[in-house]
């Protein structure tokens, strides 16, 4: 076993060798630009390209591959749905709904379009992290254009209902658009089933490289169109101008042709480690929450508060050994509380007691007893050095 341990999988994953090795021809002599078909560099680069974005498609069930629009990312998709819509569909109304754990991608896209005379409600969310879809209902007005809720929450691991969220959205005629970048391949993600319009992806977080992502635009029943960011030459329909990443491109239709066949087995062998560690930790070690609802939750996600405890101490006793994210500084330099776990009705000192730790596709039984150990070891350690722990150990902890 090699040492860090990684347990950060919601922050990015490693590329998955299969996806490598599916990239590389792209960088030599397949090298070509995927615009310049008069030749044959350029139209064996389409063709990658297309092949891509049809084993995309596929995945989360688009009705034609042409759905499917390449981005550097979902932080772009994100910008592209949000800005994208309220540009192209203004004289209709110019209200927006959302919620308070988006990522940050949406929550300033908002910001901004509010800057620009939008308005835009966020949905508050319960203790274990979901919206009340009543909330929702009571939120739509005659001017509201979009809804915009996220699958599965990158801190909490939370799956929102997103189903529910689609039928709500439609039978009031309005687009929805969710952040499915951490639901995707690990969950079943259908934009059929779910009633979802647009949908925001990222490679990165399904074992492809990072700086692509996808933003899927539904054209029909209904037809969701928008007005690009980002001009020039016309590439994505006009929708988003740039080179194409040709080989970035094939890794992300790789990942998702694997995630396709290997999902559900991976997701179970992850679930498995994920409640080991937490059982392990609840077990050994008193004064622990798990953030967040258990039931309606991605596999490889544990977010816990350890009463007594700073985060960031946690976090840096262990760096050498595991790497984690606390609840606390993620968001910025400054060591402020997540705003995911404010949402959640977490107490200012319990958010600064928390860690997320996130298990994937290459996480081994050994490095879960391994973080075990280590953790229980720690915690015990910064407990016993605590004044506070020492004089409250035992009464309850809010
Ligand atoms: C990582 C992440 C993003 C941003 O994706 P990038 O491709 O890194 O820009 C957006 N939303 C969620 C929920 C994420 O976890």
């Amino acid at each position: 076993m090699k040492l860090p341990i990684y347990m950060d999988y919601q922050s990015t994953t490693p590329v998955d060798p299969r996806v490598l090795e599916a990239m590389l021809p792209y960088y030599r002599e397949g090298f070509g630009n995927a615009a310049s078909r008069n030749h044959a560099f350029g139209q064996q680069a389409h063709e990658a390209v297309e092949e891509a974005r049809a084993q995309i498609a596929r995945f989360i069930n688009a009705s034609e591959p042409s759905e499917v629009i390449f981005t550097s990312g979902a932080t772009e998709s994100n910008n592209l749905a949000l800005k994208g819509i309220a540009e192209m569909y203004r004289e209709r109304g110019n209200h927006i709904v959302t919620s308070q754990i988006e990522h940050k991608s949406v929550l300033d896209s908002c910001r901004f379009l509010e800057s620009k005379g939008f308005h835009v409600t966020y949905l508050p969310v319960n203790q274990e992290g979901l919206i009340h879809l009543k909330d929702l209902r009571e939120a739509m007005t005659q001017k509201t254009i979009l809804v915009s809720v996220m699958h599965a929450n990158n801190e909490v691991g939370v799956l929102e209902p997103i189903e529910e969220v689609g039928k709500i959205a439609k039978e009031h005629n309005i687009f929805f658009h969710t952040d499915a970048v951490q639901s995707v391949g690990k969950v079943p993600f259908d934009v059929q089933a779910m009633e979802v319009d647009l949908a925001s992806i990222s490679a990165h977080k399904i074992y492809g490289p990072k700086g692509i992502g996808v933003l899927y635009l539904r054209k029909r029943n209904p037809r969701a169109r928008l007005e690009s960011i980002i001009h020039g030459g016309g590439h994505e329909g006009g929708l988003r101008s740039g080179t194409l990443n040709v080989p970035a491109i094939v890794g992300f239709g790789k990942a998702c042709e694997i995630a396709a066949k290997e999902m559900n087995a991976e997701s179970k062998k992850i679930f498995a480690l994920r409640e080991k560690l937490r059982s392990a930790l609840l077990e050994r070690l008193g004064d622990i929450y798990v953030n967040g609802s258990l039931e309606q939750r991605i596999p490889g996600n544990l977010n816990v508060s350890f009463a007594f405890v700073e985060g960031e101490s946690l976090l840096n006793e262990m760096s050498e050994e595991v790497a984690v994210s606390s609840g606390a500084a993620c968001s910025s330099a400054a060591l402020e509380p997540s705003y995911v776990l404010k949402a959640l009705g977490v107490g200012e000192d319990r958010a600064h007691t928390s860690i997320r730790f996130g298990l994937g596709r290459f996480t081994t039984d050994e490095e879960v007893n391994y973080t075990i150990d280590r953790v229980v070891k720690v915690v015990k350690r910064l407990r016993a050095e605590s004044p506070i722990y020492q004089s409250e150990s035992g009464r309850e902890f809010t």
